[in-house]
């Protein structure tokens, strides 16, 4: 992987933990083009301090393909790589243990739905896997790329969630409008009865929203955390070349 690929990456966990979407948990991977592979950071390196050379390239089955000898993947390494097995599309995985969302899989009769004119995508209302332990295994790991389907997220029920998409760029800004999204059905039913996005109001902020628009919109979002990262102190100034 290039070293663009190996800042992005690390930049991407960082400031999903600036954004309190990783704590001591949680992890993010990006496909290694053309291998049955992911770039993955370390089981213990804090996510405030993930590092471009403290990266693994993990093979699907687990095994390191490189990377520092003092660093192993996370546990739950099977939900990028089977989600990665099930989807050619999808070119970064994030698994984040959002406080909001996980709100949605502890109780009955509410689903996650689209609530705001950026959560489209949750218009059918976004599944919650059943299985509440951690992800320790590939049938674990090909049962949770079941409960995603063909979607860009899914609950995981008592733990978590998981988000997929093409890039870092994407799946960055796919865990950032969740966390949004779930943020605003969570105070929407404090007010009353809820009333989310309509079909007729969704397939118009759809033709109002054009392909190309939401590439823009994406980069837009992680150019605005990438520069108050770098504010905070988070991002190096030596990587903004290759982010920005
Ligand atoms: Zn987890």
């Amino acid at each position: 992987m290039t070293a663009q690929n190996r800042q992005q990456l690390a930049a991407c966990v960082r400031l999903l933990h600036m954004e309190g979407l990783l704590t001591y948990n949680g992890h993010v991977s990006m496909r290694v083009p053309g291998a049955d592979a992911l770039l993955i950071h370390s089981l213990v390196d804090s996510r405030a301090e993930v590092a471009p050379d403290r990266l693994l390239t993990v093979d699907f089955d687990g095994k390191v393909l490189d990377g520092p000898a003092d660093c192993r993947p996370p546990s739950e390494y099977p939900i990028h790589a089977e989600i990665y097995r099930a989807r050619a599309d999808v070119g970064a995985v994030a698994h984040i243990h959002s406080e909001h969302a996980i709100a949605f899989t502890l109780v009955e009769g509410i689903t996650l739905r689209a609530m705001r004119c950026d959560g489209l995508n949750w218009a059918a209302g976004v599944p919650v896997h059943p299985d509440p332990t951690r992800i320790r295994c590939a049938a674990q790991g090909a049962a949770l790329a079941a409960t995603l389907g063909n979607g860009d997220a899914a609950l995981m029920r008592a733990h978590g969630a998981v988000l997929a998409a093409a890039s870092i760029i994407e799946v960055f800004k796919t865990c950032v409008q969740f966390e949004e999204n779930a943020r605003a059905q969570l105070l929407a039913t404090q007010l009353g009865k809820l009333a989310p996005l309509t079909t007729a109001e969704i397939a118009a902020l759809r033709e109002s929203h054009p392909d190309a628009f939401r590439a823009h919109y994406a980069r837009k979002i992680w150019r605005y955390y990438v520069t108050q990262g770098h504010s905070a102190g988070i991002i190096p100034e030596s990587w903004l070349e290759a982010l920005l």
